[in-house]
């Protein structure tokens, strides 16, 4: 059988099937309709105003790196007027982010932009390596999630930039959607479905630009585009539910490949039909995969999606052109532990009927529902705990 063709150009041999709709395309143009995509849902949602300075919030994984690159490529293109600068997070864990703080480095000097490093030992006064060796690995992704969501907007706030993008992609944001219906979690969800959301006591906004982008289209970008990323995992363990969600999802997506985007599309419904829509993200967890461990971490992100990974691995030393992606199942996918009890360890949900008001941190002036936010709380937990060791 001759190799298809693209079905967009009609000219070139289809190295591609899309994801989304298995559309089967050449890779300039599955490059090209991929920047479209992105492009029109900055348009659409009027993300950026002229002349704005955005960080991108930088982990060097394949989400944020890709969103760098196509930020930096559609910026030129469109004539945005942006000044792009990485922000990156540095948790503090040795051998993960060591290496993908290197990438970032790296991904710096190929995108021409500047970057700035903020610590969670100068913004917390601990490192997760730290903070593990104290409280152990139980619940420790509730410690580095919640800080890395202050680590962002404060590294901003350093830099004078309101404006923070992050690598959140339809999977991500169709999770979190999941799990805050599984949870009858209405106002979260419908906070978590927002492309911007914002923190009034500090004046950041935040954004989703590749919302809509399936995450499987984001290493085909990346792998065609031959970007340079870090793929790892996190060497402590992701959080159960959201794990349980991701493979629902990936499961989902095999009888049908729209149901990504047809969850959140429900979601943003769903969040025009909840009195609560108005007020941007708090502190809680919305669904922040990107830049953390859920981004970089192929086990999270279904062994399926490791295997894609190492088989256009393997593809880029092949030459030869195919017509569709195929994965050969590799035997060196860490499995994801199964701890199910992990969630009562977090006991963060407020009762969902209740609608949360959204005030300031007494302690940080971070936006939060409770008089102290999450992060000042797990804080003083900590050096509680630092000083009964103490005595
Ligand atoms: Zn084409
Ligand atoms: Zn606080």
């Amino acid at each position: 059988m001759p190799p298809s063709l693209c079905m967009r150009c009609s000219a070139q041999k289809a190295v591609v099937k899309r994801p989304k709709n298995h559309h089967k395309l050449c890779k300039e143009c599955f490059l090209a309709v991929f920047e479209d995509e992105v492009h029109h849902t900055i348009i659409s949602s009027k993300l950026f105003l002229r002349g704005e300075k955005i960080a991108i919030g930088a982990s060097g994984g394949k989400d944020s790196t890709v969103l760098a690159s196509v930020l930096k490529t559609l910026n030129k293109k469109h004539d945005y007027g942006l000044e792009l600068v990485l922000l990156s997070v540095d948790e503090g864990i040795k051998g993960y982010r060591d290496d993908s703080l290197e990438t970032v480095k790296r991904n710096a000097v190929q995108y021409e932009m500047p970057l700035q490093i903020v610590g969670y030992d100068t913004l917390y006064g601990w490192t997760m390596d730290q903070v593990v060796e104290t409280i152990g690995k139980k619940g420790n992704c509730t410690y580095c999630g919640v800080f890395r969501r202050q680590a962002l907007d404060r590294g901003a706030k350093l830099l004078e930039i309101k404006h923070v993008v992050t690598g959140h992609n339809a999977d991500d944001i169709a999770e979190t959607v999941l799990m805050n219906l599984l949870r009858g979690d209405l106002s979260r969800l419908s906070r978590s479905t927002s492309i911007i959301t914002g923190n009034s006591s500090n004046d950041v906004k935040r954004s989703k630009p590749l919302k809509y982008a399936y995450e499987k289209e984001i290493v085909l970008y990346a792998h065609h585009k031959k970007l340079d990323y870090f793929s790892t995992e996190c060497i402590y363990s992701p959080e159960a539910f959201r794990g349980t969600a991701r493979s629902l999802i990936k499961n989902l997506e095999k009888v049908r490949p729209s149901a990504i985007l047809d969850i959140v599309r429900s979601g943003e419904d769903l969040a025009r039909l909840t009195p609560d829509k108005g007020q941007a993200a708090c502190a809680c967890d919305d669904g922040e995969g990107a830049g953390g461990c859920g981004s970089a971490n192929a086990a999270t992100s279904g062994s399926e999606l490791a295997q894609m990974e190492a088989s256009l691995k393997q593809e880029s030393e092949d030459t030869a052109l195919e017509t569709e992606i195929t994965s050969k199942p590799k035997e060196d996918i860490v499995k994801l532990p199964v701890r199910p009890r992990q969630r009562k360890s977090q006991k963060r949900e407020p009762p969902p009927s209740q609608l949360q008001t959204l005030g300031t941190c007494t302690r940080c002036g971070y936006m939060s529902s409770q008089e102290i936010c999450q992060a000042c709380t797990l804080v003083e937990r900590l050096n509680k705990n630092r000083a009964d060791i103490a005595i």
